[in-house]
This record gives structure tokens, C-alpha cells and sequence, in this order.
């Protein structure tokens, strides 16, 4: 679904994704970890075109990340993307948040459209907050709004950036039971994050990146009990 090949990435003199070769599968979970400033987050920026990269080739289905800005719009309605901080609409309901990309961007009409978003919220557990808007809803509650909002637009590939840091310790399990759910039912997943049970249980491939380059990948059980690269073992040495 997602080939990266050879990409790089300067702001300004800071050279910041220095050759980074990924390939994400169809129906494959991919957790990247890494450093703080090790350019997990411009990674996932790039892919949906949140920053343009410098050289190299992101593809998402076949098709080429760059081009004009139609083009780019249609591309990036295939990536779902959740950030650490929720980005709702503070003005519409959670089910108007969800509604939002396929009525605007879709030109899907609102009953069929209501429907979907309905559906999408029972699937994330919220189908009796429909009415509420993200004021009156708990950090967990909003995450789960923002990634049925992204799957309304039915991605190809779903981003996660730090989808759970911004959660109150006991909020944390029911974001990642959701994420957790949409793997099972084999959705594509680039996730960046910090929880190690997660990215054990649920990753297909985890990929450790320090200054700018995936200096490892593998299954979890591999890159967690039998790292080949010592900057690997140290990492996990001073996370775990
Ligand atoms: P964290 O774990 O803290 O989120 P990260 O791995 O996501 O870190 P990035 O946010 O991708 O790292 O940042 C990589 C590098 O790029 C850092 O040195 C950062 O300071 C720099 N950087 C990121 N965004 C910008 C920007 N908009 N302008 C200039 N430098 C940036
Ligand atoms: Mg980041």
C-alpha cells in the first residue's frame, strides 16, 4: 500500500529524514519508534502531505506523493491521519465531525452520510454521544471521534501520531482497544507510539528509527527480544 523509497527531508540546514526505504502491506501494521526528533512525526507528515519531501518517492497505492494540488487533495483523502491532539471541529457534534469529509469532500448526501457516521461511531463506542460536541467529551472520547472521523473517508492506509500520549493514563486502553479492533479487521496502520504493549501485540513490523533513518525493522518478538543493532538495544534499554 505505501512504498517509501530513498526519502529525505531538510528544514532549512537540518537534514532530517536522511534515506528512509519503508514498505507498508496491505493489511499490515507498522509501529514506528524512536527518539524524540528522530523524524517519526515529519515521516507521517510526508506520506500525507503534510510536508513535502526534498528527495526520494512516497507512493500510496501505486501512486506517486506529489504533483498539484488537486491531485495531492484526492491522494490525501485516501489517508486517514489521528494526532496526539484530537483536532475536532469544536463547533459540530461528534456525528457532524464524522459527517464533515464525506459530505464536503465526497459530495456524499447527508442521510447516506449520517448512516455511515452513525455506523462509524458504534464501531468506536460512542454511538450514544452522536449529539455531543468534543467540549463535554473526555480526551479518550475525542480520540475515538477522530478516527472515525478519518475512517469515514474509507483510507487506504491509516496514520497514527502518538494517537494515546495526549490521555489520561486510564483513557489510554480504550483508544488502543479501537486501534487494536481495526487491525483485527485488517486495516492498514503506520503508528507512531510510545506503548510498547501495543506495538508487541499488535505490529505486523516495527521499525526503529534514530536521526532520520530506519536503522531497523522486523516483527515485534524479533526487534523487542533479539534486536541486531546495539542503538536498538540501547533505545529499548532505556524505554523498557
Ligand atoms: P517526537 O518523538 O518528539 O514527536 P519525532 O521523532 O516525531 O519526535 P519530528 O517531529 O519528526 O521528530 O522532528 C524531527 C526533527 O525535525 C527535529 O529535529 C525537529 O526539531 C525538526 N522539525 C520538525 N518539524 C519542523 C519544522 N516545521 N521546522 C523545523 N524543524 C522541524
Ligand atoms: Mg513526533
Amino acid at each position: 500500500v505505501i512504498d517509501i523509497l530513498g526519502l529525505h527531508k531538510w528544514f532549512g540546514d537540518t537534514h532530517v529524514l536522511r534515506g528512509v526505504d519503508l514498505q507498508v502491506m496491505p493489511s499490515d501494521v507498522v509501529v514506528l519508534i524512536g527518539a524524540s526528533g528522530s523524524g517519526k512525526s515529519t515521516l507521517l507528515r510526508c506520506v500525507n502531505r503534510l510536508e513535502t519531501h526534498d528527495e526520494g518517492e512516497i507512493r500510496i497505492s501505486g501512486e506517486p506523493v506529489r504533483g498539484d494540488e488537486r491531485y495531492i487533495n484526492a491522494l490525501r483523502a485516501r489517508v486517514g491521519m489521528v494526532f496526539q491532539h484530537f483536532h475536532l471541529f469544536p463547533h459540530m457534534t461528534a456525528l457532524g465531525n464524522v459527517m464533515e469529509g464525506p459530505t464536503q469532500v465526497r459530495g456524499m448526501p447527508a442521510a447516506q452520510a449520517t448512516d455511515m457516521a452513525l455506523g462509524l461511531l458504534d464501531r468506536v463506542g460512542l454511538a450514544d454521544k452522536a449529539d455531543a460536541y468534543p467540549a463535554t467529551l473526555s480526551g479518550g472520547q475525542k480520540q475515538r471521534v477522530a478516527i472515525a472521523r478519518a475512517l469515514a473517508m474509507q483510507p487506504d492506509v491509516m496514520l497514527f501520531d502518538e494517537p494515546t500520549s495526549a490521555l489520561d493514563p486510564e483513557l489510554v486502553g480504550e483508544v488502543l482497544a479501537v486501534m487494536r479492533g481495526l487491525a483485527g479487521e485488517g486495516t492498514t496502520m503506520m503508528v507512531v507510539t510510545h506503548e510498547m504493549g501495543f506495538a508487541r501485540e499488535v505490529a505486523d513490523m516495527v521499525a526503529y528509527m534514530d536521526e532520520g533513518a530506519i536503522v531497523e525493522m522486523g516483527p515485534p518478538a524479533q526487534i523487542f527480544d533479539e534486536p541486531a543493532m546495539e542503538r536498538t538495544r540501547r533505545f529499548l534499554g532505556q524505554i523498557l
